[in-house]
């Protein structure tokens, strides 16, 4: 049993303001949010980056993503737009290594990201 802190929120053994759950995928809110909406949607799955993700995996990450559509879409901010981010291993930024999408949005984004 990992023991990464959205292991935790999965198994409810720590708080998470969750905007969003069924038998795959878990979407809470961000503890440091980026921007006035700033949701993960984690798989239940364990897996630890995004260069773990194999075949098998297609439908899961699919549906991660399509969640996230969802959720920005019930956020209110689909039209005005938002930034769907998987950071991978520590030149990507990860902190936390149980794979999960970041949806930000709210605010005006800026590219290059830093
Ligand atoms: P990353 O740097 O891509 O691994 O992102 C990890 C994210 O998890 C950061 O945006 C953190 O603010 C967020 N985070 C860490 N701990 C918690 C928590 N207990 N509840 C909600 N979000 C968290």
């Amino acid at each position: 049993m990992s023991d990464t802190i959205f292991a935790k929120i999965i198994r409810k053994e720590i708080p998470a303001e969750i905007v969003y759950e069924d038998e795959q995928v878990l979407a809470f809110r961000d503890i440091n949010p980026q921007g006035p909406t700033h949701v993960l949607v984690i798989p239940k799955e364990e897996i630890a980056t995004a260069n773990d993700i194999i075949g098998d995996h297609e439908q899961l990450v699919g549906h991660m993503v399509t969640t996230a559509v969802q959720i920005a879409k019930e956020e209110g901010i689909a039209d005005d737009g938002y930034r769907l981010v998987m950071n991978c291993n520590p030149e990507g930024g990860q902190e936390v290594y149980h794979i999960h999408l970041h949806l930000i949005g709210g605010r005006q984004m800026e590219w290059p990201p830093g």
